[in-house]
């Protein structure tokens, strides 16, 4: 970057950070765009007459709202929901509902600008979004998870709607929480309509929507892989997390003849030396999603696994690195250990997982093939868009059809990448790529609607 380059990022971010007090994960989500599109438009005077990126990085509105309800004991408590919509320049408002007690404002205006760009990326009409709230699944009774889906909708689906923002799931919220909250939609406005995705199939969800973010960021290292002439089969790999989006990418990388070797929760992780196997993986799936017990159990019950309590899996020595679990999960010295032990690609599963400096080592040992969370995990929005697609059409596709759409979905998102991140020396910036192709459709729907 030159330093007139600099500069405008600079007075950019200071901007950004005196109207956003407090927010730092916005920031650092807006930054990891900024220093990409700052260069970019640095020669496109209309973006910069227009103001394109300062009003992209100011949200539409923001609801903020008061979620009261019981739990078991008869005691009243007392949440915060949130649904921050950013920008509906493509399409309706996208993107998904987080459950859990690190949500706060930041958190959410992060992850929704990030949902602009990834939805973008997909090609189909969705703008973007991100709700949630303040509660902590954990330990909850299924009456009382009930209860607060029910009492947070109470409020959200005054704010939704087919056609105006289409919530998911995301951390906390998973298919149990998208019936009980679209059943109360449904029960309030007594229409039954595409107004959530991750729906379950009984009801108008669509195939493959469960398997989508993992397998998509699995595709994603397939692309990247397959073009500079290697694949996945043989290698190692390592998955942090344990929730729906690394459990499908373990069993995708599985069926590729990849290597898996941990996965991990907020207790620690579990390594694996011998790799997991379908079974194996399927007693985790039991394990997190019926028993809700914690990761350290699998080294109790398979033999030559060890767990490592509080302890992230980056210093085991792989080949590709899964990031599945959450925000800012690799520091720098967790990326100089993957960088050293010879990493060769990383796929971000979850959204925003490497920090600003882990990025910055990654990128500097020039062999690693690193895709954002914005293309590498952009499957879940995508099969949701497909989701929408066939409520629209009252219909329901096949597993096979809705796989064919992911790929080719994934497969153009690379092409983008390559299109708008590749330098003289043929190195693929996947980073610049996905933000520059992202941006350029969204300017051009909100240059096309005039000043507003
Ligand atoms: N929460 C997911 C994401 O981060 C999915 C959103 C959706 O399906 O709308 O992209």
């Amino acid at each position: 970057m030159n330093a007139q380059h600099a500069d405008a990022l600079q007075s950019f971010m200071e901007e950004i950070e005196r109207r956003n007090p407090g927010e730092p994960e916005f920031a650092q989500a807006v930054h990891e765009v900024a220093m990409d599109i700052v260069p970019y438009i640095a020669d496109k005077p209309v973006y910069q007459e227009l103001k394109i990126l300062e009003r992209m990085a100011e949200p539409d509105r923001i609801v903020t709202f008061r979620v009261v309800w019981e739990n078991d004991h008869g005691e009243i408590c007392v949440n915060r929901g949130f649904r921050v919509q950013q920008n509906n320049a493509i399409g309706p408002y996208k993107g998904g509902i987080r459950f859990h007690p690190s949500v706060n404002q930041s958190v959410l205006k992060f992850l929704a600008f990030e949902q602009v760009f990834k939805n973008s990326l997909t090609g189909l009409p969705m703008g973007g979004g991100k709700g949630g709230a303040d509660f902590d699944p954990k330990g909850k009774s299924e009456r009382e998870i009930m209860r607060f889906c029910q009492a947070f909708m109470t409020e959200l689906y005054k704010h939704i709607g087919p056609n105006t923002d289409v919530p998911a799931g995301d951390i906390g919220v998973g298919g149990r929480e998208v019936g009980y909250m679209f059943g109360q939609y449904k029960r309030i406005v007594n229409r039954f309509e595409g107004v959530l995705t991750g729906k379950s199939l009984e009801f108008g969800g669509s195939r493959i929507r469960a398997e989508a973010t993992g397998y998509g960021a699995v595709y994603m290292m397939e692309e990247m892989l397959s073009h500079h002439k290697e694949s996945i089969e043989g290698k190692t790999c390592l998955l942090s997390g344990a929730g729906n989006v690394a459990t499908y990418c373990a069993e995708k990388l599985i069926g590729m003849g990849g290597k898996v070797v941990t996965m991990s929760d907020s207790g620690g992780f579990i390594h694996d030396p011998g790799g997991l196997t379908h079974e194996k993986l399927q007693w985790i799936m039991e394990l997190k999603n019926r028993r809700r017990g914690r990761i350290e159990e699998y080294a109790r019950e398979f033999s030559g696994a060890t767990f490592h309590a509080d302890e992230r899996p980056w210093k085991v020595p792989c080949d590709l690195a899964f990031p599945c679990a959450t925000q800012n999960e690799i520091t720098a010295d967790d990326a100089r250990q993957l960088v050293e032990n010879g990493c060769r690609g990383i796929s971000e599963g979850a959204n925003m997982p490497a920090t600003t400096e882990a990025i910055r080592v990654i990128q500097g040992a020039k062999n690693v093939l690193h895709a954002p969370g914005k293309a590498a995990n952009a499957g879940g929005v995508a099969v949701s868009g497909l989701e929408m697609s066939q409520n629209s059409l009252r219909l329901q596709w096949s597993r096979a059809e809705v796989d064919q759409h992911l790929r080719s979905i994934i497969r153009g998102i690379h092409d983008q990448c390559v299109e708008f991140g590749t330098a003289a020396d043929g190195h693929v910036d996947y980073f610049k790529g996905a933000n520059i192709a992202g941006f350029n459709k969204v300017a051009a729907a909100m240059i096309a609607y005039g000043v507003m």
